[in-house]
């Protein structure tokens, strides 16, 4: 099988920001899916917008992804916070035309406990396809990024948490949902806001995919 005929679905969590307004009305999911840290920048005034660092992270898995010659459909908006349920449609759509396809939902993390840190992939509840990419994508993550901290269930045997996320239960095709590190905590907001982490975690989840089509008997 060509991997041409393999669609991934790409889905940054949440808005982006709206360029006419100013920080941080102009984050389109502000006052949720964000965090101020008093004596920083980041996106601005302290602020970080999940949103936008799903964004910056999930452009760069599609540069990865292209290039390597899958085929690439983007079921989020760039600006705007699009609902759960568009975003599953068009993917659950488009995915009858091709052999084979994957669903990849790109989040950051939030915590009452400013400490939380770390990185966690979730799929649907069961074993199924999902949970071999989840493992793959856990073990590129965990390579890359050896000295961070992994928040696992082992429970069922594998590393992935399992959760009933729209997103995992509704699509159609395999499902993942991986959270990059933690936005409230300051260490993890410093890390997730460096454009070389954004890069290394982009290539994390674009050779997790590799892994998983390879799997699946896919040839380049
Ligand atoms: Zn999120």
């Amino acid at each position: 099988m060509n991997i041409k005929t393999f669609c991934v679905f790409l889905d940054a969590g949440h808005g982006g920001l709206n360029p006419k307004l100013k920080v941080p009305n102009n984050y389109t999911t502000y006052p949720s899916k964000c965090w101020q840290h008093k004596n920083s920048l980041f996106h601005g005034y302290g602020w970080f917008f999940e949103g936008v660092f799903n964004r910056a992270v999930t452009v760069l898995i599609e540069k990865y992804l292209k290039d390597w010659g899958f085929t690439v459909i983007n079921v989020y908006d760039p600006v705007l916070d699009l609902a759960l349920g568009q975003r599953v449609k068009k993917a659950n759509f488009a995915s009858s035309s091709f052999s084979g396809s994957l669903y990849l939902s790109i989040h950051g993390n939030a915590a009452a406990s400013l400490d939380a840190r770390g990185f966690e992939v979730y799929t649907s509840p069961s074993q199924t396809q999902s949970d071999i990419m989840a493992s793959f994508l856990f073990d590129e993550v965990k390579e890359t990024f050896p000295n961070w901290i992994f928040r696992t269930d082992t429970t069922d045997g594998d590393s992935d948490r399992e959760e009933r996320f729209y997103v995992l239960t509704q699509t159609t095709m395999p499902s993942v949902l991986s959270e990059n590190g933690f936005f409230t905590n300051y260490k993890d907001a410093l890390m997730m806001f460096d454009p070389v982490f954004q890069d290394n975690l982009a290539l994390c989840h674009a050779r997790a995919v590799v892994d998983y089509v390879k799997h699946l008997g896919y040839v380049f």
